[in-house]
């Protein structure tokens, strides 16, 4: 039996936080972890500037559901979902991905959870697991399925190592250079392909 672990920021939907700086026209939301290495430091400012700028959860939904998924991943999802089981690992919140996750169909996502009070302002955020893409493949290998995983950017590499098969999908240079053990697709059409050798290629 075969699982297929999918990113979900630069696979299937757009970078939330960057979208939501185009958005809201509020660039300093636009620094990463590539700026600000200290994820809770991070967070904490992100935090900080929405407060600042009295932007609540519904607004942010508001400003997410407009992003939308990237074209063709609604199709490449249902693809997928006819053929094995689907599992989005992503390192976003719930209450982020939720507009995104009903326009794809609702499926099945394992991320954090934000913390929010009266009037939706979001007050902290609570990360479910440290490195949770790893742990899921590992918890996946214990429950005997094998595992086909896909994502785009660093915080994917230990979860394609994880799993028995590990695709790039539209990776950065960089990426690409330090990880040469992982194939690199660049649209889902090479990513469908990649995921069908690797299915050839695995014990079913
Ligand atoms: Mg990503």
């Amino acid at each position: 039996m075969h699982v297929l672990c999918l990113d979900l920021e630069g696979v299937l939907v757009p970078e939330i936080w960057i979208g939501v700086a185009e958005r809201t026209g509020l660039a300093e939301l636009r620094i990463t972890t590539r700026d600000e290495p200290d994820y809770d430091k991070l967070m904490r400012q992100r935090l900080a500037i929405l407060d600042r700028e009295g932007l609540g959860l519904p607004d942010l939904q508001q400003v997410i559901d407009a992003l939308g998924p990237l074209p063709g991943a609604r199709e490449f999802l249902d693809w997928a979902r006819e053929r094995v089981q689907v599992l989005i690992l992503s390192d976003t919140f719930y209450e982020f991905a939720q507009p995104l996750m009903r326009q794809l169909g609702w499926p099945t996502l394992f991320c954090h959870r934000l913390l929010i009070g009266a009037g939706g302002r979001i007050e902290n955020y609570r990360l479910r697991q440290p490195d949770q893409k790893r742990e899921a493949v590992r918890a996946l290998h214990g429950l005997r399925f094998r595992v086909i995983a896909a994502g785009d950017s660093y915080n994917d590499t230990a979860m394609l190592g994880e799993a028995d098969a590990g695709i790039l999908f539209s990776p950065p240079e960089n990426v690409i250079r330090e990880f040469p053990q992982f194939p690199v697709t660049r649209n889902y059409s090479e990513l469908r392909d990649a995921i069908e050798a690797a299915r050839g290629r695995l014990p079913a």
